[in-house]
């Protein structure tokens, strides 16, 4: 029976009693599920006795109001599957919960939050570092769950948990993607139908062994709006616009690059 948690303290109530003992796997999320999370909660329940999956639309990470307001929610769904996926524990928080004190105190990054999606979105990473920080402190899992698709992300809470001694593992999660590519993201749905036939282009571009100037380019030619596209550290990221929807995605680089 999945159950569900809305306070710190009913959580650390269960944490500190009756699974004490437990190995606990923990898929944080904003909702909106997809094939994307469902691989990530799989190799949760697999690994762990207990899964956790928190459901919760940050508000601190989104530089843009507007983006906020347009994030796709299906709170119901979303219930609904994760109970269908047999996960033990559903998070679902308010802001009061995971910010007592307004935000007041936040996690900064200096160095890989400044490049890329954190030079683009301003303030993104700090409050990404932020929730997630204070996600796992209340949980306290002995492994967390992250996806590749969101690689810049994993890096940074990789290096976080590193940093600041947190008793949780790290586990990156390969990208899952619709058969013709597009990595799945809860913003897909926001596409008009002629823009998600476009949108797989992005993912062919960043495995082509085309240089980063030529993928910039050709993507303008066929009407994408180019943020960024980067190689770092061995991977190829990459930011576009089709209309209002911003996609990120990226792939490991090999010799043919
Ligand atoms: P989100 O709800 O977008 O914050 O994502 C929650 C978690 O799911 C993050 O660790 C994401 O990286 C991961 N995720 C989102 N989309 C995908 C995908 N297509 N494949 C694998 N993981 C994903």
């Amino acid at each position: 029976m999945t159950q569900v948690i809305k306070t710190s303290e009913a959580w650390r109530a269960l944490r500190t009693g009756d699974l004490k003992d437990h190995s606990i796997g923990f898929v944080p999320t904003m909702g909106s599920l997809h094939a994307g999370h469902v691989s990530l909660i799989k190799r949760s329940l697999q690994e762990n006795a207990i899964t956790v999956v928190s459901i919760f639309v940050n508000p601190t990470q989104f530089n843009d109001p507007k983006d906020l307001e347009r994030y796709p929610r299906k709170d119901e769904e979303d219930l609904a599957l994760l109970r269908s996926l047999q996960v033990d524990y559903v998070f679902f928080p308010d802001y009061k919960t995971l910010y007592p004190d307004d935000y007041q105190f936040r996690v900064t990054e200096s160095i890989i939050s400044s490049i890329m999606e954190g030079s683009s979105r301003p303030g993104h990473f700090d409050g990404v570092l932020t929730v997630v920080m204070r996600l796992l402190n209340i949980i306290q899992p002995s492994r967390s769950y992250f996806g590749e698709k969101d690689y810049q992300q994993y890096l940074l809470i990789r290096e976080m948990v590193r940093s600041f001694f947190m008793p949780v593992e790290i586990i990156p999660c390969p990208t899952v993607r619709d058969a013709d590519g597009l990595a799945l993201s809860s913003r897909n749905v926001l596409l008009t139908p002629e823009d998600r036939q476009k949108a797989p282009m992005l993912f062919r571009l960043l495995s082509s062994t085309q240089s980063t100037d030529a993928i910039m380019i050709e993507l303008e030619r066929h009407g994408f709006h180019v943020d960024y596209i980067i190689d770092y550290e061995g991977r190829r990221f990459g930011a576009v616009y089709l209309g209002k929807v911003r996609l990120i995605d990226n792939v490991p680089l090999n010799e043919t690059h």
